[in-house]
């Protein structure tokens, strides 16, 4: 009984945390400077219309208001409640992390999950890796490994050298596709985004989590181009794909390295 009722309740959490990076997703990349504040009342995106409190319910507003603003009757994008799902689903599958008494490694995990759902969505939908949203990861996962092990400056180390290789390894690629396109190959936010996921993954993670999201990026441009939908300077949002190739990686990276082991190099 008192798992059933650990378990509604982190699912509910994770509904919550779902419709705060709903707001992120927005707000972080709002044109005006103004609306970027995570504080304040929701408004509708197409009238402006405040959004009542009783409307904001997450996944059961939308499903009762049928996805549509109760103002105007505008759409919501699909997006939120897929967003919110997600993190409910998420939050319950780490479950686990809980039972093995890794509280700390749980709330990092559920932390960096809403950050990669997030970004994911802000390059995806604006073209954007927002500092708000990053430089706050940053500080939290430098604090949080310290935290996890207070009496040993190595894993903190390690965790920095990581980072600092992820953001070097990006800027590195950049200057060398400059030197041969004359344009920008990745911007400072897939720099950053790398930065910080190294310090929670580690370097070896990070390579991983790299060439997947190079594949994925290779994969998606061919497919644009065969669609004749952009050329070989089409802006791809890389951010995305690190987001859905750290996804991959921290589930099936075991997985996936014995395969490339037994496989590509044997
Ligand atoms: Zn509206």
């Amino acid at each position: 009984m008192t798992a059933l009722f650990v378990k509604c309740f982190l699912f509910t959490i994770g509904l919550c945390l779902g419709s705060f990076c709903n707001v992120l997703i927005h707000r972080s990349t709002a044109e005006n400077a103004s609306n970027r504040s995570i504080w304040g009342r929701s408004r509708c995106p197409h009238c402006g219309d405040f959004i009542r409190y009783r409307d904001l319910i997450p996944l059961l507003s939308f499903w009762l208001l049928r996805g549509q603003c109760r103002s105007c009757r505008h759409p919501f994008s699909h997006r939120y409640w897929i967003v919110e799902l997600f993190l409910a689903f998420a939050c319950l599958g780490m479950y686990p992390l809980l039972l093995w008494g890794e509280t700390l490694n749980y709330v990092m995990w559920v932390v960096v999950v809403m950050g990669l759902v997030t970004l994911f969505f802000t390059d995806l939908e604006k073209g954007l890796l927002p500092d708000t949203v990053q430089m706050p990861l940053f500080l939290f996962l430098i604090i949080g490994t310290t935290w996890a092990a207070p009496h040993s400056f190595s894993s903190l180390l390690s965790g920095l050298m990581a980072g600092v290789m992820g953001w070097g390894f990006i800027w590195v690629l950049n200057q060398i596709y400059v030197i041969w396109r004359h344009q920008e190959g990745f911007g400072g936010g897939d720099a950053k985004m790398m930065a910080w996921m190294g310090v929670f993954f580690g370097w070896r993670s990070m390579l991983g989590i790299f060439f997947l999201a190079a594949l994925l990026g290779t994969i998606w441009g061919l497919i644009l181009k065969i669609q004749k939908r952009g050329t070989w300077d089409t802006q791809l949002p890389f951010g995305s794909f690190l987001a859905v190739s750290a996804g991959v990686i921290a589930l099936w990276g075991e997985f996936l390295w014995r395969i490339y082991l037994a496989n590509v190099i044997s």
